[in-house]
């Protein structure tokens, strides 16, 4: 019988107060998974309290110890690795190298900042002023609220969590309703490496009621919000409202450049992988191609034979490359936004149609779609469709490629094909994007290097790398004053 899931709330596993639950299906084959409490603002509350009672322990535990709870996570991820691969495939539909490389994802973050806990690294100054000593210390901002969505429901709410704790802070999280169960997953891998109980807390339930309340609660201090550009824009109005910090991580509309010097090969393979992967519902999914005309028609010939080969499927048969979309109401506006294509003039070059017969029929599956002739105002070159369809965008030379990947609301990821070091170097500085990919794809992270966009995906923050920890602490200044005399800033300096 499937399993129904509680909420995890001061180290126990709870039933939400509405008694009602929501069911977690699988978008490939329409099966139940498993039930999730579709809990109540009180709910909420609950799990505010618990954090509360849990931050003045947790701060004061040294931050060392808190780092081993977090390499003991990441070793219990490692031991059950394909196990939580295959539950992630199931949950959302990506392919299987897919999962198993965003569980690793997962590890690579945890083990990443459970370093954090012998660094949290502050400065030591001179002072302008003799036998006075100058220091800052990173300190935990107190109750983060963490809102996540289903694209990638283990790595982003490891890429939250792990960076929050090793700091300090408590947590309510709400994973997505779309996809709640690796979410869970990873807070019950936390709770095994011993998280002390309130420390982290998880309440599942709507966007609307779970998600609403933890956006304005006024004792939860800080938020970190991946999602969508309009649900993040509410977040942060909320934030501000108390003047919380707000970390955001939201749409994409990335542009992949292919110059007339660049391996087209390679490129396809970009393209085809940026695409089409995880069905093209990342955030850094390569959705418009920008190709000089002297190899529109080479290329376009090369990559649509390779579309017109991807394997549409379910994520855990072998070979398949591009799986269901997350749920019907995902796809029927990815179906709308192709006939928006075509009746804007695009030309449809393959694809275009939903997959509902024989194998198809209980999920949710979208042709491999490419347009062409598309032109930068049309709706499909400028709203992210967040699924498989593409773009063909023929522009003269490298000046109004660069023109057309920055003609967007979006920054999160650009990529340029090309062999030519200059336009390289110059891309790198002239696209409008928090990531900048040169020869590769527009998808793809790694833990130790900054991830977040510009313009409408964000909002100055980043997560993963070096920041990491910045999100969830706030920098404390000190200074200790042995002169034993009174001593005035700016005032006494230069004097005897
Ligand atoms: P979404 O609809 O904005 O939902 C994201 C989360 O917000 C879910 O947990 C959702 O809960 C919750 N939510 C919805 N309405 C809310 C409200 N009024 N108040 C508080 N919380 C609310 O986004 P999605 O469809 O899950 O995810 C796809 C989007 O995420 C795309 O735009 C994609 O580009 C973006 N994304 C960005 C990044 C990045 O790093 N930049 C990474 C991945 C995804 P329910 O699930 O219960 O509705």
């Amino acid at each position: 019988m499937a399993k129904t899931y509680s909420n995890y709330i001061d180290g126990k596993w709870v039933k939400s107060e509405s008694g009602k639950t929501f069911d977690n299906i699988n978008p490939a084959t329409g099966e139940m998974l498993c039930r999730f409490q579709a809990s109540t603002q009180k709910d909420v509350l609950k799990a505010v309290t618990a954090a509360e009672k849990a931050f003045a322990p947790w701060k004061n535990t040294p931050a060392p110890k808190r780092g081993e709870i977090l390499y003991k996570a990441a070793r219990i991820m490692e031991e059950r690795k394909e196990e939580l691969a295959k539950m992630l495939t199931q949950e959302n539909g990506k392919n299987m190298d897919e999962s198993r490389g965003e569980i690793q994802e997962g590890i690579d973050i945890t083990l990443y900042v459970a370093g954090e806990g012998r660094r949290l690294f502050g400065e030591t100054t001179p002072s302008e002023l003799s036998n006075k000593f100058c220091m800052t210390i990173r300190e935990p901002v107190g109750i983060i609220g963490m809102i996540t969505p289903w694209n990638f429901p283990f790595a982003i709410p490891a890429w939250k969590i792990p960076p929050a704790l090793v700091a300090g802070n408590c947590i309510v999280f709400k994973p997505s309703s779309d996809a709640p169960w690796l979410g869970a997953r990873l807070v019950e891998i936390l709770e095994e490496a011993g998280l002390p109980p309130g420390v982290l807390n998880m309440v599942t339930g709507s966007g609307g009621v779970v998600g609403k309340e933890i956006a304005n609660n006024p004792k939860i201090d800080g938020l970190s919000f991946t999602g969508s550009t309009s649900t993040g824009k509410d977040i942060y109005a909320a934030g501000a409202a108390r003047l919380a910090g707000v970390g955001l991580e939201m749409g994409g509309k990335n542009p992949q450049i292919v110059l007339k010097d660049a391996d087209l090969d390679l490129a396809v393979d970009g393209a085809i992988w940026g695409g089409f992967g995880t069905a093209g519902q990342r955030c850094t999914a390569t959705s418009r191609l920008i190709i000089e005309k002297a190899v529109l028609d080479k290329f376009t010939q090369k990559f649509v034979q390779r579309v017109r080969n991807i394997k549409v499927g379910n994520g855990l048969d072998k070979g398949v490359l591009t799986g269901p979309i997350i749920n019907g109401k995902q796809k029927d506006k990815i179906l709308a936004y192709i006939k928006i294509g075509k009746e804007e003039g695009a030309k449809l070059l393959t694809g275009g149609n939903a997959l509902e017969e024989g194998k198809y029929g209980k999920g949710n599956f979208i042709e491999p779609t490419v347009f062409t002739n598309v032109k930068k105002t049309m709706t499909i070159a400028q709203e992210e469709i967040f699924g498989p369809v593409v773009s063909i965008m023929p522009v003269s030379d490298f000046e109004e490629a660069i023109e057309v990947a920055n003609s967007t609301e979006y920054g999160l990821s650009a990529s340029i094909y090309t062999n030519d070091v200059t336009k390289a170097f110059r891309a790198m500085r002239m696209l409008e994007s928090g990531i900048v990919y040169v020869n590769a794809p527009t998808i793809g992270a790694e833990a130790h290097m900054p991830f977040g966009g510009i313009k409408n995906t964000g909002n100055g923050k980043r997560e993963a790398g070096s920041e990491a920890i910045k999100e969830f602490t706030e920098l404390k200044s000190i200074f200790v004053d042995y002169s034993g005399g009174l001593q005035r800033a700016q005032i006494d300096i230069g004097k005897k």
